[in-house]
């Protein structure tokens, strides 16, 4: 799970690691009252969970008061690699002498945290990785010992030479390992870490991506979970016992059973065309799951024809017509719905199909029900 800049900074301050004065806000007003409590000039970061921001153009540096405002309602709503803005970091400027990288992350192939750090930190750090590797220190962590103060040490003397300031970033380097640790973290990053012209340092932008298998031991880090629009109508599906999954095609598939409507799905890829969803509606038999079914697809605009795909057990056919019958005459649907029946009251299914004389593909296979769907959806790839 990936949390905002500003919510890791607040684990980055109960860890012990210097952050700047700063605030967050909705507002251009909002951002201007931080402003004028913190002094100008001040940065206004857009909060995406995204990287790249500052190249985007989602930081910037306001001199006046009415930038601030400028600035502020022109990043909020701004669009980041697909993501709206809805808050923005206000933050105290620091005087950049030197922007480097510290990271911990958890390295899959030798199962250990590793922590890298780099001399040549900042927005470009991606093109130090693939060109000059060798600019980026790493040591692997043995977990049992955690950090140890000569391992930081080191790692800090590659990035500086004052022993003053080697000392102080050694000790940051633990609390971001440290932090990482208890957060149950797969990432703590701070890029850049700045040594000002004061001789101070900061960590001036933080990145913490939360191991989902740990949440659970994080009450309080688990409330910080913004679900993205997709995300949301997954949820709401779930609440109401469906198994949805949005994906990018155009095909709405309405299956019972998880195993069914993986197959569903490959046996659409086979023949060519793209699955619009996942859609379990479970083992029960429920008109109104349909119905709720058919909300879903609904809601997603590129779908272009729907497949039923029912192979009755506990599931009876006929509830399912029934619930098809009253979703298309209340959810007026006018895309093409195929429908293959198969199985417990199949043949009660089907008649109630025919009496309420709704306008549908009735199939009898799969290979058909796949192929007449890609067709009436507008063909395949
Ligand atoms: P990212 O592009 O999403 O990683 O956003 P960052 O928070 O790392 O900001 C990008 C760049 O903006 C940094 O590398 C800095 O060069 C610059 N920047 C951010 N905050 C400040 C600040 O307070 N003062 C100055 N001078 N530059 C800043
Ligand atoms: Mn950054």
């Amino acid at each position: 799970m990936k949390i905002h800049e500003y919510q890791a900074k607040e684990i980055f301050v109960k860890a012990g690691i210097p952050v700047s004065n700063e605030g967050v806000a909705t507002t251009p007003e909002e951002a201007d009252r931080i402003a004028e409590k913190i002094g100008l000039p001040v940065v206004i970061k857009a909060q995406v969970h995204v990287g790249g921001r500052g190249k985007a153009g989602g930081v910037k540096i306001a001199k006046t008061r009415d930038e601030v405002r400028e600035i502020a309602s022109q990043i909020l709503g701004m669009d980041i690699k697909g993501l709206k803005v809805k808050k923005v970091l206000v933050g105290e400027v620091v005087d950049i002498e030197k922007e480097i990288y510290l990271g911990v992350v958890t390295d899959r192939d030798s199962n250990r945290p590793v922590i890298m750090v780099s001399s040549e930190g900042g927005i470009d750090i991606e093109e130090v990785a693939k060109k000059t590797p060798e600019k980026i220190h790493r040591l692997q962590v043995d977990p049992a010992y955690g950090l140890l103060t000569h391992q930081a040490m080191k790692l800090a003397f590659s990035l500086f030479d004052d022993i003053k300031i080697v000392s102080a970033t050694a000790s940051i380097l633990r609390k971001l390992y440290i932090a990482y640790v208890d957060s149950d973290a797969s990432l703590a990053e701070i890029n850049p870490f700045v040594l000002t012209k004061n001789g101070e340092l900061y960590a001036l932008d933080a990145k913490i991506v939360l191991d989902d298998n740990g949440l659970f031991r994080h009450p309080d880090l688990e409330k910080l979970r913004e679900l993205t629009p997709e995300e949301e109508i997954e949820q709401e599906a779930k609440e109401k016992g469906l198994s949805y999954i949005s994906l990018n095609g155009n095909i709405g598939c309405i299956v019972n059973g998880a195993g069914l409507a993986m197959t569903t799905m490959d046996v659409i890829n086979h023949f060519g065309g793209v699955p619009a969803n996942f859609l379990d509606v479970g083992g029960s038999s429920d008109p109104q799951k349909v119905k709720d079914a058919l909300h879903f697809i609904l809601l997603d605009k590129q779908v272009k024809s729907i497949w039923l795909n029912i192979f009755g057990g506990i599931t009876r056919c006929d509830d399912i017509a029934t619930g098809l019958v009253e979703a298309v005459s209340e959810l007026k649907i006018n895309l093409p719905i195929v429908v293959r029946l198969i199985g417990t009251n199949e043949e009660k299914g089907k008649r109630i199909l025919d009496e309420s004389r709704l306008d549908i593909y009735s199939v009898e296979t799969m290979e058909e029900g796949a192929k007449v769907a890609i067709k009436v959806a507008g063909g395949g790839e």
